[in-house]
């Protein structure tokens, strides 16, 4: 199929405990109606502020969550819920995750050969015999020296770590792999050198990203297309030209404004987000944006605006837009 991955309206709350006894005494709306579809070898940037709920989109169709609240994840046309556990863990190395701190993901007492090599040991994916030699191979593609593997994680880098761990999701011959935040604790200059690497496997392995970033210019260069959060909700998501040249929904006006235009002939105006974002844990009703949205009607305040496709793959979510 063309598209690897399709999620539908899915959801993922968390209970709150509170109390002497610790009851349910309300729930994190963290990932709160996402709907898009991903290319094979393509990437999607997924962008919005902190707390937005990027990661735990990343983490929910991952299934590394538990149990979702709502919706679906199809991976290659199979809903990955319904799959018992060891189905699951056999399709595991198909889906894989980097994160932003390569330090805390790396284990500090097992050298690196071990590291980029358990849990291919595990899923058996190699002969013994050929082991090592696929370990030197798998680390030489990400740019690490071989002869290294036998030091550990403190010895390197945090480039070079983070190249360990594109090394450990690579060893599993990924189909699909969610990058959270990969850069954004890195050195500027080194940034650029993960991100070149990042895009050469992809090209030689037909990987499929969700690139997950707050910074909006490593997300142009990097993204196919590019989906925007507000407050659990993926409210416009499409063709990252389209995203970045003609933002519709008011939240990626706002966000995108700021973003430093380098031809100076060119004037953008500058929109400010008014107030703060709510919480998630007891967001506004109707459009969750309404808060801090210049064009809030009073319908807005009471109806929830649905996913439309406004011009051919590019999707928003907002009630201006109703009778395009
Ligand atoms: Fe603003 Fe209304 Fe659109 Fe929400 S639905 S973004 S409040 S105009
Ligand atoms: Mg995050």
């Amino acid at each position: 199929p063309q598209y690897i991955l399709m999620v539908n309206h899915l959801r993922k709350y968390f209970p709150i405990k509170g109390g002497l006894v610790s009851r349910t005494v309300g729930q994190v709306k963290a990932v709160d109606g996402v709907t898009f579809n991903l290319r094979r070898g393509s990437t999607m940037g997924l962008v919005g502020e902190s707390g937005c709920g990027k990661s735990t989109t990343g983490r929910t169709i991952l299934r590394l969550n538990g149990e979702k609240t709502g919706g679906q994840v199809l991976f290659n046309g199979q809903e990955i819920y319904d799959l018992d556990a060891k189905a699951m863990h056999a399709l595991r190395p198909k889906m894989q995750i980097i994160f932003q701190d390569p330090f805390s993901s790396l284990s500090p007492r097992l050298p690196v050969g071990e590291i980029i090599g358990e849990a291919v040991r595990e899923h058996k994916l190699v002969p013994k015999a050929e082991f090592n030699d696929y370990i030197d191979q798998i680390m030489d593609k990400c740019g690490l020296q071989p002869f290294h593997k036998d030091r550990y994680p403190h010895e390197f880098s945090g480039g070079q770590r983070q190249r360990i761990c594109i090394a450990r999701a690579l060893a599993l011959n990924p189909e699909f792999v969610v990058c959270d935040e990969p850069v954004s604790a890195l050195d500027v200059s080194i940034q650029a050198q993960i991100i070149n690497l990042l895009k050469d496997l992809q090209e030689q392995f037909n990987l499929t990203y969700l690139f997950i970033s707050h910074d909006l210019s490593v997300v142009e260069h990097i993204s196919d297309t590019v989906g925007v959060m507000y407050l659990g909700n993926l409210v416009e998501y499409g063709e990252t030209e389209d995203i970045f040249r003609n933002p519709l929904h008011p939240y990626t006006k706002a966000l995108f404004s700021a973003i430093p235009i380098p031809d100076p002939t060119v004037k953008r105006e500058r929109i400010a987000l008014e107030g703060t974002l709510p919480s998630p844990a007891n967001p506004p009703k109707g459009c969750k944006f309404h808060t801090r949205c210049k064009y809030c009607t009073q319908r807005c305040k009471e109806e929830a605006p649905v996913q439309r496709e406004i011009e051919p793959g590019h999707y928003v979510v907002c009630h201006l837009y109703d009778n395009k």
